[in-house]
C-alpha cells in the first residue's frame, strides 16, 4: 500500500451554509449509464442527473463503431461469451459475461423502441465485425456516429419522464458519507454554488480516466472524477491497471485526437508503415483484426522500427463510394486537414481510450459502499477481465444501467422520506498558499502517465512516476480550490497514483498490462485482481 493524501473532502461545507436538495435517487453522470439508469427509476421516485458539462459531453456521445449482440443466425451467445473471455486474458468473471452477453439482443431492443435508428441491411439490422469477434455482431447508427444517434434517443426519452431532474454544469465534489454509508453528494452548480443533495441511494456513473493520459481518444470530461469520488468515500477500486489503449487515433498536429474506429479494420483497411509496408501480419496471424493490445503494441514497436511518430490506415483499396457511405464522420474530420481517405493514408498512433479498472460492483451494481451504487466505465464489473473486447462497454453502461437503477431504486422505495440534514460538515480550512500553475502539473502529469505508464512500463518508470505523483500530491492536495480546474486535477492526481500503484504491483503482463521486465503471462501468481480501498473515514 502507498501512503495516501489525499483528504476526505475536497473543500469546506455546512450544512447551515448550503442549499440543500432532496431526491430519492442521485445519479451522478448523464453518459448512456446513467441516463439508462434514471429510465429504471419508477415514475414515483424522484431522480436527479448531474452532469459537470452538457448532456452531450460524455464517452458515450463519442462512441463510434457500435454495441456487440448476437442478432446474426449464424451467431451464438457462445460464440460472444467465448470472444469476451479470450479477450480479457484469463480475469473475466464468467457469470458476469455470460449474464451481459445473453441480456444484449433486449438492451438493444429497448433503445430500437425509444426510438434509436440503427443502420439497416436490406431491412435487417445491419451488424459490423471488429477485432476479437468471431461474427458480424456490431450494431451500428449514422456510419460511425452510434453514440451520437443512441444518445439523442436515450436523452429524448428521459426528457419524457417528469420525475426526472437533470442538473447540467453541475460538478460533483464529493459523495457524503454517515456511519459507513453514502447518503448523497455535495455538488457545485453555477446557480446555486456548493449544494448539498441528500439522496436515499446513489448511483454512480462518470465515465472513464483518459485525460490521465496525454494522447487520448476521450472528451475532456473523462478524469478519473468518479474513481477518486469512491476513493474518499472509502469504496473499493480494482483492476486501476488495465487502461486500454486504442490502436487507431488520428495524429495530426493541432488536430483533435479523433479515433478512428476499428469498424475500418473490420471492413477491410490495413495498416502500413512510412514505406507503404502493410506490417499487422508480421506480428499476427490476425493482421489487423487481432486484439486492441496486440495492435496498439505493434503499432508502438514498427514506429520504433521505422523511427517515425506514427503509422498510417489505408483504405485506397477499397470501394470510394461505401467507403465515404460507411465512414462520413471519419472522412469529413480527415477532410478537414486536406485529407481524402478514400486516396490518402490516414496518420494515426495509440491513444488511452477505455478504463477497464474502476468501482468494484456486484452483479447488480452495488459497490462496497452500502447506499452507493455504479454502473459504466467508472466500474470494475469483471466483464472484461484484463481487456475489453470492442463494443462491449455501450452494451456494459446498458445492462448495468438498468440492473443498479432497478436496484437503488427497490432500495429508495424502502427508506421512509426524512427531509432533514444530517450532521455532516468539512471545517477544514487551508492556509493561504502561493498560487500554482494548475496547467503546467496537468500538462505534467499526462505526460508521466504516457511516458511511465502507457502501453509498454517498466518497473524503473513506474517507480520515478510514482515518485513524482506522490510529490506533486504533496502540495496539490491539502489545497482548498474553487473550481473545477482545481477539484479535477486533484482527482486526477488521485488516480493516476492509484493507477501506478497497481502496475507496479502487477509484475507480469497480462492483456493490456505489459511489463518489459516482466513479459511473461504468470498465472500461478496473478491470475487475480487487485484491489484497493482507503482507510474508512466519514470525515466532517
Ligand atoms: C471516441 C470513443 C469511441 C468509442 N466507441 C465505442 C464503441 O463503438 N462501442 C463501445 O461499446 N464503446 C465505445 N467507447 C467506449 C464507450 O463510449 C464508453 O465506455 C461508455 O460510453 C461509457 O459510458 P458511461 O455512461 O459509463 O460514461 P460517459 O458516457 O463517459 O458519461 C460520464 C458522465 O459523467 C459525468 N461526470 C463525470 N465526472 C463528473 C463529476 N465530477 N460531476 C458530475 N458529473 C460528472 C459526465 O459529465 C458524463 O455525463 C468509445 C469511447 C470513445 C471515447
Amino acid at each position: 500500500m502507498f501512503s495516501d493524501l489525499s483528504c476526505r473532502y475536497l473543500v469546506p461545507f455546512h450544512p447551515k451554509r448550503a442549499p440543500h436538495h432532496f431526491a430519492d435517487l442521485l445519479i451522478i453522470g448523464g453518459g448512456l449509464a446513467g441516463l439508462r439508469a434514471a429510465i429504471a427509476a419508477p415514475p414515483n421516485l424522484s431522480v436527479l442527473v448531474v452532469t459537470k458539462d452538457n448532456l452531450l459531453q460524455s464517452n458515450s456521445n463519442y462512441a463510434q463503431g457500435g454495441i456487440a449482440s448476437v442478432f446474426d443466425p449464424e451467431d451464438r451467445f457462445e460464440n460472444h461469451i467465448a470472444d469476451t473471455l479470450t479477450a480479457g486474458g484469463a480475469l473475466c468473471d464468467e457469470q458476469v459475461v455470460e449474464m451481459v452477453v445473453r441480456d444484449a439482443p433486449a438492451r438493444v431492443q429497448e433503445l430500437i423502441d425509444w426510438g434509436t435508428d440503427f443502420d439497416k441491411q436490406a431491412g435487417e439490422l445491419a451488424l459490423g465485425r471488429e477485432g476479437g469477434h468471431s461474427h458480424f455482431r456490431i450494431v451500428h447508427a449514422l456510419g460511425d456516429a452510434t453514440g451520437k444517434e443512441i444518445m439523442r434517443a436515450v436523452i429524448e426519452r428521459t426528457r419524457q419522464s417528469p420525475n426526472v431532474l437533470t442538473w447540467q454544469d453541475t460538478f460533483t465534489l464529493d459523495l457524503l458519507t454517515h456511519e459507513g454509508a453514502c447518503r448523497g453528494a455535495l455538488v457545485w452548480n453555477p446557480n446555486h454554488g456548493k449544494t448539498i443533495v441528500w439522496a436515499k441511494q446513489t448511483i454512480l456513473c462518470t465515465g472513464g480516466a483518459g485525460q490521465l493520459w496525454r494522447e487520448t481518444t476521450n472528451p475532456q470530461v473523462a478524469t478519473g472524477d468518479g474513481a477518486a469520488l469512491a476513493w474518499r468515500a472509502g469504496a473499493e477500486l480494482r483492476d486501476m491497471e488495465f487502461m486500454q489503449f486504442h490502436p487507431t487515433v488520428l495524429y495530426i498536429a493541432g488536430g483533435s485526437r479523433s479515433l478512428i474506429t476499428e469498424a475500418l479494420r473490420g471492413e477491410g483497411a490495413h495498416l502500413i508503415d512510412r514505406h507503404g509496408h502493410r506490417f499487422m501480419p508480421d506480428y499476427d496471424p490476425r493482421a489487423e483484426l487481432a486484439p486492441r493490445d496486440v495492435v496498439s503494441r505493434s503499432i508502438v514497436a514498427q514506429m520504433e522500427k521505422t523511427r517515425h511518430p506514427n503509422v498510417y490506415l489505408d483504405l485506397s483499396h477499397l470501394e470510394a463510394a461505401f467507403v465515404r457511405r460507411r465512414f462520413p464522420g471519419i472522412a469529413a474530420v480527415c477532410a478537414e486537414f486536406g485529407l481524402d481517405i478514400t486516396r490518402d493514408p490516414i496518420p494515426v498512433r495509440p491513444g488511452a481510450h477505455y478504463m477497464i479498472g474502476g468501482v468494484t460492483v456486484d452483479l447488480e451494481g452495488r459497490t462496497t459502499v452500502p447506499g452507493l451504487w455504479a454502473a459504466g466505465e467508472v466500474t470494475s464489473s469483471g466483464l472484461h477481465g484484463a481487456n475489453r473486447l470492442a463494443s462491449n462497454s455501450l452494451l456494459e453502461g446498458l445492462v448495468y444501467g438498468a440492473h443498479a437503477g432497478e436496484g437503488a431504486a427497490r432500495a429508495a422505495a424502502e427508506i421512509a422520506d426524512d427531509f432533514r440534514a444530517l450532521p455532516l460538515a468539512n471545517d477544514r480550512v487551508e492556509e493561504r498558499s502561493e498560487p500554482l500553475d494548475l496547467a503546467d502539473i496537468r500538462d505534467s502529469l499526462r505526460s508521466l502517465m504516457w511516458r511511465s505508464c502507457g502501453i509498454r512500463r517498466h518497473r524503473d518508470g513506474l517507480t520515478d512516476a510514482a515518485e513524482a505523483i506522490q510529490r506533486w500530491q504533496s502540495y496539490v492536495l491539502p489545497r482548498q480550490f474553487p473550481d473545477a480546474g482545481g477539484w479535477q486535477l486533484q482527482n486526477m492526481l488521485t488516480v493516476a497514483r492509484i493507477v501506478v500503484a497497481a502496475a507496479l504491483r502487477r509484475e507480469e503482463s497480462r492483456g493490456v498490462h505489459q511489463r518489459e521486465d516482466f513479459p511473461q503471462t504468470d498465472d500461478e501468481n496473478w491470475r487475480r485482481h487487485i484491489s484497493f480501498t482507503r482507510a474508512a473515514d466519514d470525515g466532517g
